[in-house]
Order: structure tokens, then C-alpha cells, then sequence
């Protein structure tokens, strides 16, 4: 099958039920139902179950770089934040990037979604990315505690925000991420208030 540079930029037909509008059908674009997660020793909410819909969204996005889904995943985003309340906080911190991810995708998913989001507010956050100590392996290859281990003491916070901040990432799994990401920003002296992820696909088992 041949596949041309513009199916990789836009999909042929919406992401989720194959018809014609493309990149997503409006009503095809799930609603986020934000929900705590247990097991934290601060806040952890998610937008969504990383299921059905939502997954085709994010899988587009983040595995096949079809980046004119960042759009309407933003639009998610922005309805999580929302929720949140992330008018309470002085800044939203993202993850430290992946150098391998990076590299294949050319873009960073969770900083780019969130500063697109924040985009449409009045007084806009400012986005901060946390920076490497270290190169990681893909966390999607390895399990729990290897996951844990892999990002333990990977991340700092160089730029130091006046108030409390609220951690962004896109997906959770088993939560070394966000650990580890509040681990960072407590050791740079700044206070944790919350973190959300657009969708998680938490087990505690
Ligand atoms: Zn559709």
C-alpha cells in the first residue's frame, strides 16, 4: 500500500469511525469526565479512561504523528484544565522529553497539547518542561518497576515559579512519570497543587 506524506499529516477519513470528515468527526470527539486517581500522595485526576475513542485520538496523534489531530485533542485538554481549575495555579509543568520519543516523532505531546490548550485562556499559565538529568529508555517497553526505576531522579526543575504549579501529561499508566515529576519540582522547593493527565490507563494491580 502506498502511503503519501499528507495521509501521515491527515488522516483520509476521521480517526475514530473510518467516515469521511477528516481528521475527526465533531461528534465523534469524546467528552472528558474528570476523575480522581487513587494511590497518590497529592492529586492525580484524568480526563478520560485511555479507551475507545479517546485511544484511537492519542494513538493517531502520538504513534502515527498525525499531528492535525493536536487540534481537537487540545480542545480536551483545554476542558480538563478547566476543570481543574488551573486558573489556581502559577504555572503547568510537563514532563522532561524523551529523547528517543522525541526524535521519531519530532514533537513533544504532552508540552505541545498543553500550550496549545492554555492558548484560549485570559491569563494564560506559563508552560514549563522539566529538563533531563539523563537519557531514559521508552517507558513502553518495560514494566512497572523498571518503569519506576528508569525515570527515578531523571527530571529537574531549572525555572523556579512563584506559587503552586499543576503537572500535565498526556497519558498515565502506572504513574512513574508523574512521581517522578513531582519529585523534581519538590526538590526545586515548589509546591505540588494538582496534577491531571488527559487519559490514564492506571492499574494498581
Ligand atoms: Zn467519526
Amino acid at each position: 500500500m502506498h502511503i503519501s506524506l499528507l495521509d501521515i499529516v491527515f488522516p483520509a477519513t476521521c480517526i475514530v469511525c473510518g467516515a469521511k470528515p477528516k481528521p475527526i468527526c465533531p461528534t465523534c470527539l469524546p467528552s472528558a469526565c474528570v476523575a480522581e486517581l487513587p494511590g497518590f500522595d497529592f492529586p492525580v485526576l484524568a480526563g478520560f479512561k485511555h479507551e475507545g475513542a479517546i485511544e484511537k485520538v492519542i494513538t493517531g496523534y502520538k504513534d502515527q504523528q498525525l499531528v492535525s489531530l493536536e487540534p481537537p485533542l487540545a480542545k480536551l485538554v483545554a476542558q480538563v484544565l478547566h476543570e481543574v481549575g488551573v486558573s489556581r495555579f502559577s504555572a503547568i509543568v510537563t514532563p522532561a522529553r524523551n529523547h528517543l520519543n522525541y526524535r521519531k516523532r519530532g514533537f513533544d505531546p504532552a508540552n505541545s497539547l498543553v500550550s496549545r490548550a492554555v492558548r484560549g485562556l485570559a491569563k494564560p499559565p506559563k508552560v514549563i518542561s522539566l529538563s533531563s538529568t539523563r537519557k531514559l529508555e521508552d517507558q513502553r517497553r518495560l514494566g512497572r518497576l523498571e518503569r519506576a526505576r528508569n525515570v527515578s531522579e531523571s527530571m529537574k526543575l531549572d525555572l523556579k515559579p512563584s506559587g503552586p504549579v499543576l503537572l500535565f501529561d498526556d497519558v498515565l499508566t502506572t504513574g512513574s512519570t508523574i512521581r517522578e515529576m513531582s519529585r523534581a519540582c519538590r526538590a526545586a522547593g515548589v509546591e505540588v497543587g494538582a496534577s491531571c493527565v488527559l487519559a490514564e490507563r492506571f492499574s494498581i494491580f
